[in-house]
């Protein structure tokens, strides 16, 4: 049966993700060793896991109000003011989610009228463009530089304006590039969305993991932006919850309740469990998040070291866990350079184009595996490149 017609056209246009095609192949080779995963290695804390046994334990498993636990929400109001400065009431200013996805799919459907523009940085995580498209508006890319080590420019943001812009998304600290946002860079670009009078959507959900002296700084804590700003941030990266699907969305008042709207019908409530484990983790996880922070830091100085000195040059990432090198020496396509590494030495990374096409010439190394398992693959891909010359 031709199924074309019953299909929703904006969903038969979207193409699927470039990272899943390097999961398949990896899956179904033999020896693969993987540098292609965005999750951490690590396993939930045990005292936050504790916390979700312990609510089984004692019978709660129903719905939660569609706003996410009240207790919950104060300490996300709570851990936000701590670490980042900006205060959010959790009566109003807060919605708890499925995953930060789940917030950043709410906040764009939310925003979004037909043919309103919205400025994606590229490379960038791989949702925001289909995301758009299906919220109506029409996604227009700003392309990142390495010489300017991937960070967005206030005069890139400002010279793709048009009376149609409504919405910036601000990828940072980034994936696929592990750049990071200054508060001089995000002050510049805050004069540029007050002067043209649009609104920031910040996908902060790796703002535990910088490396570098600054910490990270929220849009929301710079001057007049927190009233243009929806901060998205979650338990997946920062507290290793991945599988345990929770995030949330700070915002305005009156943008959280049309939120709220859609996440009521579409959703209804975030995972009760999820949600227990996630107040021990703000109430006693400061410590887990150094812990795998300084982890991910060793590995991370490792790779940078090793893949520079191979040739595969990068700078130096100072967020998220991956690394972007070149792989420009080998002559090839992101794509043939992936496909070549996993069919003749078995490692998996993810082409730069994956991320968009300006992500062309680089590739993605994630950093959340083991030193051993690390070390591994950096063996192999030397070999690789070393066969290549
Ligand atoms: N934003 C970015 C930049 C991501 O890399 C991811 C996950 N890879 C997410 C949002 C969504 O994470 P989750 O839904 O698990 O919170």
């Amino acid at each position: 049966m031709d199924y074309s017609k019953f299909l929703n056209e904006k969903v038969q246009g979207i193409k699927p993700s470039g990272i899943r095609k390097f999961f398949d192949i990896a899956n179904e080779m033999d020896h693969v060793i993987s540098l292609s995963i965005g999750e951490p290695d690590f396993t939930t804390p045990w005292h936050v896991r504790q916390e979700g046994i312990e609510s089984l334990r004692r019978g709660h498993t129903w719905y939660s109000p569609n706003r996410g636990f009240m207790e919950l929400r104060s300490q996300i109001s709570n851990y936000f003011a701590r670490r980042f400065n900006v205060e959010y009431n959790p009566e109003t200013e807060i919605v708890v989610t499925v995953g930060g996805s789940e917030a950043l799919d709410l906040c764009l459907r939310t925003l979004i009228d037909t043919g309103d523009e919205v400025l994606i940085p590229q490379p960038s995580f791989v949702c925001y463009e289909p995301m758009t498209v299906m919220a109506g508006g029409k996604p227009v890319i700003i392309e990142t530089k390495a010489e300017n080590e991937f960070r967005l420019t206030a005069e890139e943001v400002e010279k793709h304006i048009t009376p149609k812009t409504k919405l910036l998304i601000l990828p940072f600290p980034n994936n696929p590039t592990g750049a990071v946002m200054r508060r001089t860079h995000l002050e510049e670009i805050a004069k540029v969305v007050e002067k043209h009078n649009i609104l920031v959507l910040s996908d902060e959900i790796y703002a535990e993991l910088t490396y570098g002296k600054e910490r990270h700084v929220s849009f929301a804590d710079i001057k007049g932006m927190k009233e243009r700003t929806i901060v998205v941030n979650g338990f997946s990266k920062s507290y290793a919850m991945t599988g345990w699907r929770l995030g949330y969305a700070l915002g305005p008042e009156e943008i959280i309740s049309q939120m709220l709207k859609l996440h009521q019908y579409a959703i209804m409530s975030a995972p009760t469990t999820a949600q227990y484990a996630a107040i021990e983790a703000l109430k006693h996880g400061d410590s887990d998040i150094e812990r795998m922070r300084s982890e991910y830091d060793i590995r991370r100085r490792l790779i940078v070291d090793e893949l520079c000195r191979m040739g595969l040059t990068c700078f130096e990432p100072e967020g998220a866990f991956y690394v972007f090198p070149s792989i420009q020496i080998s002559g090839m396509t992101s794509e043939e350079f992936c496909e070549k590494l996993i069919f003749a030495q078995h490692v998996a990374i993810v082409p730069g184009t994956a991320f968009g096409e300006c992500g062309e010439g680089f590739a993605r190394v994630s950093y959340s595996y083991s030193l051993k398992h690390i070390k591994e693959a950096l063996e192999r891909i030397e070999r690789f490149v070393n066969e290549q010359k």
